[in-house]
């Protein structure tokens, strides 16, 4: 079969496509034939070594497919069934090993695609709109790169909650995306001078409730400046980069702000957790309260190009690799 393999890290050029045996499911492991398979800003994290790997690996955490054997000790799923993943390594793939401890159903009504555009992404949404930050509505919030992947799922969430958002994009196609999506004023934080000036101008000087920040080291200090006194900065990716090492005493000197750096797997830590919050969004897909945009499909063969493209931000809503 074929499979996108990393042999160290590095930029685009280290994702080589090879032919290699498929894998033999171990016990607690299903086999599925990948449909789709979704890439994610984790993905590039990965490859580049900012989160070490062991290599090689396959790369890619994420996808959907029909499953055609099962090892050893596998109930409640057979040969056939649709299922959905968003962390098992080896997803860029025309086959891979899951643990069915680690997968998730896919409903009738959720085609193949979307299921994968709301999985990791989409579950990432709803904890931090749920769990993380819980919105209750009335809330003001800021919201970074609003018409990326979790951004549109993550904007939708959050006015679907009550929340009014301020969203940020950086061009005039992504802003009339967040608008879509609902946000309800959107700035373009590649051409203001002071992005928590505007932020504060649209909250009447108060500031917002809460910052939702995947960006990272170009956006930090702007969240910072941008939340109300006891409000929240929910820190959860890093897109431009790692933010620098931070005082704690910037905090205080902010208005006793809180700060969180939270990721999806410690929100779908059980096998009962995971299932309950992927049926959670899987019903919103499927009653159509929730919009999973594919944004982009590349040929399994072209991960290196969708990497570029979604690091050099030509991408918008789900990026999915097709074997
Ligand atoms: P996106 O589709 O959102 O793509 C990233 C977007 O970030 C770009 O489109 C771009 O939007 C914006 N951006 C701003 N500055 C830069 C920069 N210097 N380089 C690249 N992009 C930049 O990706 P995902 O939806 O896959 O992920 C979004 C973020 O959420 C990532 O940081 C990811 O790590 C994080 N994440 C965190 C999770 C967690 O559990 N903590 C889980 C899932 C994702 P624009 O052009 O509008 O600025």
């Amino acid at each position: 079969m074929r499979a996108v393999r990393v042999s160290e890290p590095g930029g685009s050029e280290v994702l080589e496509v090879v032919d290699t045996d498929a894998p033999v499911p171990g016990p607690g492991e299903v086999l599925v034939e990948v449909a789709a398979a979704g890439v994610n800003f984790i993905d590039t994290y990965q490859r580049e070594g900012i989160y070490p790997m062991e290599t090689p690996y396959v790369a890619g955490l994420e996808g959907a497919g029909r499953v055609t054997a099962l090892g050893a000790d596998v109930d409640g799923v057979a040969v056939g069934d649709r299922i959905a993943w968003a962390n098992t390594l080896g997803s860029y793939a025309e086959q891979v090993a899951v643990p069915w401890a680690k997968a998730v159903p896919v409903p009738e009504g959720v085609a193949d695609d979307v299921a994968v555009g709301a999985a990791l992404q989409g579950m990432t949404a709803h904890f931090l709109v749920n769990d993380c930050f819980p919105l209750h509505g009335g809330e003001t919030i800021l919201l970074h790169a609003a018409a990326g992947g979790v951004g549109l799922l993550l904007t939708q969430l959050a006015v679907a909650k009550g929340a009014r958002v301020i969203a940020t994009t950086s061009t005039p196609e992504k802003a009339e995306l967040a608008r879509g999506a609902g946000a309800a004023e959107v700035i373009d934080y590649t051409a203001v001078d002071d992005l928590a000036a505007a932020v504060r101008d649209l909250t009447g000087g108060a500031g917002v409730d809460a910052a939702f920040d995947s960006v990272g080291r170009s956006t930090f200090d702007a969240s910072l400046a941008s939340v109300r006194p006891r409000g929240t900065l929910v820190l959860y990716g890093a897109a431009s980069g790692p933010v620098e090492p931070f005082d704690p005493q910037r905090l205080n000197a902010a208005g006793s702000l809180y700060l969180t750096r939270p990721k999806l797997f410690d929100y779908i830590a059980t096998t009962d957790e995971l299932r309950t919050r992927a049926a959670a969004v899987y019903g919103d897909v499927a009653a159509g309260r929730l919009d999973v945009r594919i944004g982009h499909r590349y040929d399994l063969a072209d991960a290196r190009t969708a990497h570029d493209d979604l690091q050099g931000r030509r991408t918008t809503g789900k990026v999915l690799l097709v074997p």
